[in-house]
């Protein structure tokens, strides 16, 4: 009987450690979050008022990487006013707005997004891609986040002068996407743990010291939330291609 009481009270307390460590974390996130809007928030307006042309004219070139600037962080808004929600809500689901979208066209601004740090990096980013594809059923700004962590990493984990190769096709009646790098690849014994959430290879600590290991999770969560799978083939020193494929919107369509 004295057992079953500790035992009991021993899960009690677990429970408000739990609770407690919840509401701590929730916390941080909220004061992170809301920090990060009001950021974004003064960016939006210090961007507007060059666009408005309040602080003298714009050449045109300089009106056109304001307006991609400006767009970009009105994305950013919008995801931390998510994470915000959700955090609010305590739920820990994403919500997909799955529409018929071009990949392609996500892929061209994908390029644009890219431009200053390939540069930097010496590296080449190109996209390759057959035929018309047909539209994918997607949430435009989840697959974003996909790119920007695939290519990321494909620049961050590649030498200068190497090029990053992003292929566009159908495979199986899916579409086929493919980011293939030319960098430091992943040992056989760091591959089934590559998408594990913190992982990082030794190789790649190396290679970059900055890095969360939460990229590649999320990536892999958000595929597989649209009905897609992702994969990988990788050789040390050579380089490393990551595969995904997304259901077409016709196919949804027939399906429903
Ligand atoms: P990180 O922030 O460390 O890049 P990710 O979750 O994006 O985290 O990736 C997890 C790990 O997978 C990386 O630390 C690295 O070991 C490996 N990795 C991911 N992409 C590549 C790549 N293109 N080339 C080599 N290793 C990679």
């Amino acid at each position: 009987m004295f057992k079953t009481f500790f035992r009991k009270a021993a899960l009690k307390n677990e429970n408000m450690e739990l609770k407690h460590q919840n509401a701590v974390r929730a916390d941080i996130i909220s004061i992170n979050a809301h920090q990060l809007r009001t950021s974004l928030t003064a960016m939006k307006w210090v961007m507007k008022m060059f666009m408005d042309r309040d602080l003298g004219p714009l050449t045109d070139e300089q009106a056109k990487y304001l307006d991609t600037c400006y767009d970009r962080n009105e994305r950013m808004i919008k995801l931390v006013s998510e994470m915000l929600d959700v955090n609010r809500k305590g739920e820990l689901a994403m919500e997909y707005d799955l529409k018929p979208a071009s990949l392609e066209t996500l892929v061209d601004e994908m390029l644009v997004d890219f431009k200053g740090e390939t540069e930097k990096a010496g590296i080449t980013l190109i996209k390759e891609s057959g035929t018309t594809l047909p539209h994918a059923m997607m949430d435009s700004d989840r697959i974003r986040i996909v790119f920007q962590n695939l290519i990321e990493n494909a620049i961050k984990y590649s030498s200068t002068g190497k090029n990053v190769t992003i292929s566009l096709g159908v495979l199986d009646g899916k579409l086929h996407v493919t980011v293939r790098d030319q960098g430091i690849g992943i040992s056989p014994e760091d591959q089934e743990r590559i998408f594990g959430r913190y992982f990082r290879a030794d190789n790649a600590r190396q290679t970059a010291a900055t890095g969360s290991g939460i990229g590649l999770f999320t990536t892999k969560r958000i595929i597989q939330a649209h009905g897609g799978e992702i994969w990988f083939q990788s050789k040390p020193n050579e380089g490393t291609a990551f595969h995904f494929t997304l259901p077409t919107a016709k196919a949804t369509e027939a399906v429903q």
